[in-house]
Parts: C-alpha cells; sequence; structure tokens
C-alpha cells in the first residue's frame, strides 16, 4: 500500500462513514477497470482544477455516484490504459521541490490514481537496485530536482533519464544550478578547506588532532568498502548532463505551475491529447515578471538602496522604484507575483525569459539604468554612483541567485598561483 493510499485512507475515515461507504464501491471498481480499462471508459469526469480547464476532460472508468462531486472529480480512477509509472528524486537542492508537490493539496489524490509512484525516496521506500532493475523508458515521467554537484547525483540523473520516458527538470537548481551553483564561485578544495577547518565547531575539532582531518571517499570497514559521493568542482544544471523533455521553474515551483503539468499529464494520459512540446517550460510565461506585476512603474531614478524592512513600502508602488532591488524586469512571469505583492522582492526563481541569455547581466542593467546618469538627470558624479551601488550587498550572490552555474560565465578561475 502506497503512502497515498493510507492518506487516502485516513481522508475517507476523517470524512464520516457515508463516505467511507462510499469509497468502497469506488475502490472495487477501479480495481475492476484496470482488469479492463479502455471498455470502461464511458462516463467523463474532470479532476477538479481551474487550471485543467483547457485540458481534456479526463474519463471516468469506475462508477461513483455514492461519492460527493468534488471528491468524485479528484478521484478518476486509473486511466483506460493503467496507471502511469511516477518518480521524483532530488538532487543536489535543498528538499523544497520534493515537499512542494504537497502544494497541490487535495489533487495529490488525483495523481495516485492516475500514476504509481515506483521511485520517491522522500515519499516511498523505493531501492536504487529496483529502479536498476526497470526497463529503460519503464517509468512514464520523472520529475528531477536539485542540481548535479556530486557524482551520486550525476549517477543517479544519468540512469532516471535511461528509465524514463519523460524526464522533467523540476525547479530553478534542476534548471540553472540555483543557490548550489553558487559554489562555483570556489573550488572543492577551498570548500571542503573552508568547512572542515575554518567553521567554529570543525576548528575547535580540528584543534584537537594531530592532522587535519577530511572525509574520505572510501573506507575500507570490515564489512566492505564503504563509498561516499565525490563533490565535483564544478555545478552543473540538469540539462548540462542528460537530455530534457520539460523544465518547470521556480523556488520552488508555484502550485499554479504544477497544476499546469498535471493538468498536460491527465490530458494525455486519460484522453489521449498531445502533450506541450519537448522543451516547453511548463506554468511560465514568455513575459517578464513586470509585465504581470500588479505594481504601478514610474522609473523613478534610484539615489538610495534600501530592504523592505528599513522603509514603509508603498503598497502600490513598484519595489525598484523605491529603491528595493527586485529582479522583476529580468524574471520570466507565471508565478503570479506573491512576492511583489506581498512587498517582497522577486529573486528572480522563475528564471530569464527566452530572450535573455545571462540573467545577472539583464539585471545588472535593467538596474544601472535607473541610477541617475542620464544627461537630464541632475548631475551625480562617479563617486556618488560608486556609493549608491556599493549599498547592493553581495551583487554577484543577488543577481546570479539561481542562474550562476548556466550563466555565460558558470565558474570562477583561478590562474596558477593567482586569485
Ligand atoms: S529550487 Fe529552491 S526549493 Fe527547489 S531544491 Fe532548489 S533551493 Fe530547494
Ligand atoms: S520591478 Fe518588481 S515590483 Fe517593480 S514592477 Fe517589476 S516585478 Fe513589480
Amino acid at each position: 500500500m502506497s503512502i497515498f493510499d493510507k492518506i487516502l485512507g485516513k481522508l475517507f475515515k476523517k470524512a464520516g462513514d457515508k463516505m467511507e461507504e462510499a469509497a468502497v464501491p469506488a475502490k472495487e471498481a477501479a480495481a475492476e477497470s484496470e482488469a479492463a480499462p479502455a471498455a470502461k471508459a464511458e462516463a467523463p469526469a474532470a479532476p477538479a482544477e481551474e487550471s485543467m480547464d483547457d485540458t481534456p476532460v479526463a474519463q471516468e472508468v469506475s462508477p461513483k455516484a455514492e461519492l460527493p462531486p468534488d471528491l468524485k472529480a479528484l478521484l478518476p480512477g486509473p486511466p483506460p490504459g493503467g496507471k502511469i509509472k511516477f518518480a521524483h528524486y532530488w538532487g543536489a537542492g535543498c528538499g523544497g521541490c520534493d515537499v512542494s508537490m504537497l502544494d497541490i493539496n487535495e489533487k495529490i489524490l488525483t495523481v495516485n490514481d492516475m500514476a504509481d509512484v515506483v521511485f520517491w525516496p522522500i515519499a516511498v521506500d523505493g531501492k536504487v537496485k529496483d529502479l536498476e532493475a526497470m526497463e529503460d523508458g519503464e517509468i512514464t515521467v520523472t520529475l528531477f530536482n536539485g542540481a548535479v554537484r556530486n557524482s551520486e547525483n550525476e549517477h543517479m540523473l544519468k540512469l532516471l533519464r535511461q528509465k524514463s520516458t519523460l524526464l522533467v527538470s523540476y525547479g530553478a537548481c534542476a534548471m540553472w544550478g540555483g543557490m548550489p551553483g553558487l559554489a562555483n564561485l570556489h573550488n572543492t578544495k577551498e570548500i571542503m578547506d573552508y568547512v572542515y577547518t575554518k567553521t567554529p565547531t570543525m576548528k575547535a575539532f580540528q584543534d584537537t588532532q594531530p592532522e587535519p582531518v577530511f572525509p574520505q571517499t572510501s573506507y575500507q570497514a570490515p564489512e566492505g568498502e564503504l563509498h561516499i559521493p565525490v563533490l565535483y568542482d564544478t555545478v552543473r544544471a540538469v540539462d548540462d548532463v542528460v537530455d530534457v523533455d520539460y523544465y518547470v521553474p521556480g523556488c520552488p515551483p508555484m502550485q499554479t505551475s504544477i497544476n499546469v503539468l498535471l493538468g498536460a499529464l491527465i490530458g494525455h494520459v486519460y484522453k489521449g491529447a498531445e502533450l506541450p512540446p519537448k522543451g516547453t517550460i511548463i506554468g511560465a510565461s514568455e513575459k517578464t515578471l513586470c509585465e504581470e506585476c500588479p505594481r504601478k512603474k514610474e522609473n523613478r531614478r534610484i539615489e538610495k538602496v534600501v530592504e523592505p524592512h528599513e522603509i514603509d513600502v508603498d503598497p502600490e508602488l513598484c519595489l525598484l522604484d523605491q529603491g528595493i532591488m527586485c529582479m522583476g524586469p529580468a524574471t520570466r512571469a507565471g508565478c503570479g507575483s506573491p512576492c511583489t505583492i506581498a512587498a517582497s522582492p522577486c529573486r528572480g526563481c522563475y528564471g530569464p525569459t527566452g530572450a535573455v541569455s545571462e540573467m545577472g547581466a539583464s539585471i545588472l542593467t535593467a538596474i544601472a539604468s535607473l541610477f541617475p546618469v542620464l544627461d537630464n538627470d541632475p548631475h551625480i558624479d562617479e563617486e556618488e554612483i560608486m556609493k549608491i551601488m556599493s549599498q547592493i550587498k553581495d551583487p554577484l550572490g543577488y543577481f546570479y541567485q539561481f542562474s550562476l552555474a548556466k550563466s555565460l560565465i558558470n565558474r570562477a578561475v583561478k590562474e596558477k598561483g593567482g586569485n
């Protein structure tokens, strides 16, 4: 029994006897329909989803007259061709993308009707050897989140690519290296040296050792040789390592984008609708966030850089116009601008639009154009401009927060003996 079946069981229990009784025939009918899915595909029903309205209606394959309408829509039964196989994996990332799948709330029940979760370490007890034993392409769709930072990330990504018909690069770390990509400012030796000898807790430990102690990639234990993954010098995006079918941006992807992906899958597996063209960035727009954001843009000159907590933020005026560094001009729309609406600047997690190949440079240019440097601006000398610019804390981390590993200059390089 999968974790979703358990959740489903609990939900029905909580919903009371009537619903519990209704669940029984529905489950039986679902099992029946798995035996002869095509013959049962008669009564149409669409899973409850606003953004799925445009997608072909999912066909109901089991009679569920007893279910309340909202549950009936969420539980379309298995697809006519039987359940698809679904996997989700976590590379170099924080785990937020894994958890974001639950942001679709009760629609996770539709996922359970549509798919068997065959591999998803955070949610089900799958083993790598089970994955290895699968046929190539046997998994219908895999969402891979996180960047490629070490040998394990790379091995699992290549294995999942081989076993999956569709591979989705899911979230900012997968698409552009994300925050782990900022490690490209250093090499592995520098990072290991800092973490294992200079951080206060590790320094206290190392001071008790005759020689600095570092983790080894293999260790001969009495039971056999143990390995840990090898950390790479350069963090890479998923599509720098394997072929990718679709992308879902965000840190993590927003509920709306996940629902668009889910809607496309539902349309395809229940009704045979065509999938989006390969390479589609799902649930995102070609516009910039500024075009979606409801704040009024006046292109005011920036004479002081501030953080939201340092001023009384105007609820309607563009944040950049107020001196708050907002990445909206260089970021792809599609998230619904929840951050800027809540007076928090956009950090760029939906990545650049198709017209931009260098996101950091693009936002830097947009912001620099708001400094008072035009002929008709009151004269401000270079020193003053430098003073304004120096108020931007950690400009590289700010402008390349998600995209460094995928940028034109994707890592720092040190010449022999130099800095
Ligand atoms: S994209 Fe954001 S939420 Fe997803 S793994 Fe990376 S840091 Fe975490
Ligand atoms: S810069 Fe930010 S706050 Fe201003 S319009 Fe663009 S997204 Fe909205």
